[in-house]
């Protein structure tokens, strides 16, 4: 099991805040990201990547997450499961900066820079991908172009496409509309695919970003059911190279993807974690979710 203490070690002197001096506090954690003490143990103890850190959200006084720490784990595969308004989508947009906590952290345990003082570009620039419902890519242009585009990144449309690349570019556009399945479709325009395919392309395009983490919200919501499975198929193939975490109300898709770790929400809440028979024989899960 990896530990900290190396890390921490480089840290300790270079990144202690003019705050925490002052004080005169000496802590072991650097000043970068106070860590609650339950998050710094946990993510001592795992092959730790990416902490949410005792985060708060509240929206006028209601308060769709409450004190919410999860550690994720260097390339695993996990799914997050939880009743409608438990607070799923709005943990992953606290991830990636399209929401302020009122309290809390997250940080990628390697630099424990806290992202929740960064903006959305910057966090994504850190390599946090993000797969909203609806696909968004870009009609008009190939298949092809919309991972070229994605991989020039906001360099400019007209510049990007008329760009030339290298030959190693070109193999990395090969290499993601491989991995999606749309090698076949790459000269046709975006706009003429499936909306299943459209969801395939989106994701081609944040891996031509080389994430760290992907962050995939309800991806399989209005796809066929052989559309469901490659999607299954193309998650589960991302495990080990990337940190893939996918939000899901599909109990068979979530099946599927026999991810390394299930973790149940509810109001805002963590009710339980684990493997997906744990959380499924776990009595509050049964009550508040899979009986519904
Ligand atoms: P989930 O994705 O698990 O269905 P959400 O994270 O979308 O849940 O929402 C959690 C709760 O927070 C819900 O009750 C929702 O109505 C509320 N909520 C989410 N975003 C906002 C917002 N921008 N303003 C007010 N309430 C919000
Ligand atoms: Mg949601």
């Amino acid at each position: 099991m990896a530990s900290l203490a190396p890390i921490l070690e480089n840290h300790v002197g270079t990144t202690v805040s003019r705050e925490v001096k002052t004080r005169g506090r000496a802590s072991r954690w650097p000043a970068k990201v106070e860590a609650t003490r339950a998050a710094k143990a946990r993510a001592e103890s795992a092959r730790a990547l990416l902490c949410v850190d005792d985060i708060s959200v509240s929206f006028d006084g209601f308060h769709a997450i409450t004190d919410l720490t999860l550690i994720f784990n260097e390339g695993e595969l996990r799914s997050i499961i939880g009743p409608n308004g438990a607070g799923k989508t709005t943990l992953m947009d606290v991830i990636t900066g399209k929401t302020r906590p009122d309290t809390g952290t997250v940080f990628f345990v390697h630099d424990l820079e806290n992202l929740t003082t960064l903006s959305e570009h910057q966090i994504a620039h850190k390599g946090i991908g993000r797969k909203f419902q609806r696909p968004t890519v870009f009609h008009t242009h190939s298949v092809r172009e919309n991972i070229e585009l994605a991989i020039a990144g906001n360099k400019g449309v007209c510049r990007t496409l008329f760009a030339r690349y290298s030959k190693a570019q070109v193999e990395r556009v090969d290499e993601c509309l491989e991995k999606v399945g749309l090698k076949d479709q790459a000269k046709g325009v975006a706009g003429a695919l499936s909306h299943g395919e459209k969801q395939w392309l989106e994701i081609g395009m944040l891996l031509a970003q080389e994430p760290r983490v992907l962050l995939v919200d309800e991806p399989v919501a209005g796809m066929t059911s052989s559309e469901v499975e490659k999607t299954s198929t193309l998650l589960r193939s991302l495990r080990g190279k990337h940190t893939v975490v996918v939000v899901e109300h599909d109990m068979e898709f979530v099946r599927s993807l026999e991810s390394d770790c299930v973790t149940v929400l509810h109001e805002g809440r963590v009710l339980a974690e684990g493997s997906l028979a744990d959380v499924q024989g776990d009595r509050r899960v049964v009550e508040v979710y899979l009986g519904e």
